[in-house]
């Protein structure tokens, strides 16, 4: 196995437990191992430290695969951390056959650049680092080994691909052919995904918690879906005896599964879909004087790159301030943001901020974040991307 030395002093967030190294720390920066090739990464004077993947087009030059110097990456240590995503994710409740959930969340689940969401029998893969391309077929061939599982798709087209020099690559890879569309049953709430275009891999997993809590909250109310994308929270809210519900996003083929998302859970009507951006129509709205009892803006992630966070803190702001401003009495609004680089301390001032721009009186009532089977890696903050609030304003 090829050795690759971190510079002197280089070796402290390796000892945190953190799978990152970035080219800037090592001193062979240019070793000829391969992409992928596991390496033994070793401290300045020679000791080794960890197993992990080369990325030599990367500037995050190795990912971690083992913290223990000494533990073989082979079949079986895939298998491993394999199974234990899975067990978690029984014992979350989350593998109930008709339904989905996200089976393994990278780092999180110590695999790091290996994302992969089950559909039903269905598994959707996203292979993100050159380590995880490199055992692509090891990682196919085990996720066919599991009962519940009988076809593996790769939905690996993620723009990240592209900082490892990897190209986009969607398409069956083992097992059942995947059908058109698939459907999955979610807290007896079902839901269509287009494995093969849909957005990440089809349907927002990490939201399975706030659409429980919107379902909850949603009675006899008058809900404004902002940024719907398949409709997930408008089956929630008129599941939950919502009154009527307006779903908008700039996406047509979205707005057209939500259709068939709600006539699928018998709604056909009660609802609206409107196809525009949401920063229009809701100045729109603002002027109109229309008011809502339940506002939800779950935007796409507004901050992109570090160097954004100021106008994405702008925008996240002017979105909570408008959304404020249209609710009725004693209404409640749901703000999130998905950006990594957000932290609640941040969403939350922004969001009072954005109270007290609307003019409003408001209490936070809940706290969402990403579901539990993308669970936060302590060792790992990065792994935590998603806020959410709930705050209702006075009668
Ligand atoms: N709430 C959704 C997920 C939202 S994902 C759910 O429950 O599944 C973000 C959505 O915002 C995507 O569907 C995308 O098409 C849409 N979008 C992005 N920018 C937009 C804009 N400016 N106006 C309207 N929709 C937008």
């Amino acid at each position: 196995m090829i050795r690759i030395h971190l510079l002197p002093g280089r070796e402290k967030s390796v000892l945190r437990r953190h799978p990152w190294i970035f080219d800037g720390a090592i001193l062979e920066k240019n070793a000829p191992a391969a992409a992928g090739e596991t390496i033994l990464l070793c401290d300045s004077k020679d000791r080794p430290l960890a197993r992990g993947a080369w990325s030599p087009a990367s500037q995050l030059r190795v990912r971690v695969w083992s913290f223990d110097p000494a533990e073989e990456i082979d079949r079986e240590f895939f298998r491993r951390r394999i199974g234990q995503a899975v067990k978690l994710r029984e014992e979350l409740g989350f593998m109930d056959i008709a339904g989905g959930c996200r089976l393994i969340y990278s780092e999180s689940d110590s695999l790091p650049g290996i994302i992969v969401d089950r559909y039903g029998e269905f598994a959707a893969v996203q292979f993100l680092s050159a380590g995880a391309e490199f055992f692509r077929e090891t990682i196919t061939e085990l996720l066919m080994e599991l009962p519940f599982i009988s076809g593996v798709f790769e939905r690996s087209d993620a723009s990240v691909r592209q900082k490892e020099a990897l190209a986009p690559r969607c398409g069956h890879l083992a097992g059942k052919p995947l059908p058109e569309t698939i459907g999955i049953v979610e807290n007896g709430m079902r839901f269509e995904t287009d494995l093969k275009e849909g957005q990440k891999t089809g349907f927002y997993f990490d939201l399975r918690t706030a659409r429980e809590k919107i379902r909850q909250l949603a009675k006899g109310k008058k809900v404004l879906n902002m940024f719907s994308y398949t409709g997930g929270f408008a089956v929630a809210a008129l599941a939950g005896s919502a009154v009527s519900v307006i779903n908008a996003d700039s996406s047509a083929p979205a707005l057209e599964q939500c259709r068939k998302n709600l006539e699928l859970n018998g709604f056909f009507e009660n609802y609206e879909n409107i196809c525009s951006d949401v920063f229009e129509l809701l100045r729109k709205y603002e002027n109109s004087g229309e008011k809502f009892d339940l506002v939800i803006l779950d935007p796409p992630k507004l901050i992109p790159r570090k160097s954004a966070i100021v106008k994405g803190c702008r925008a996240y702001q002017d979105l909570a301030r408008i959304g404020f401003k249209l609710l009725s009495p004693g209404g409640m609004l749901v703000n999130f943001s998905c950006s990594g680089a957000m932290v609640p301390e941040l969403f939350q001032k922004i969001t009072a901020d954005a109270a007290l721009q609307a003019r409003v009186n408001a209490r936070i009532i809940a706290r969402l974040e990403q579901s539990p089977d993308h669970p936060t890696l302590l060792s790992v903050p990065e792994t935590f991307y998603l806020n959410g609030l709930i705050s209702v304003v006075d009668r």
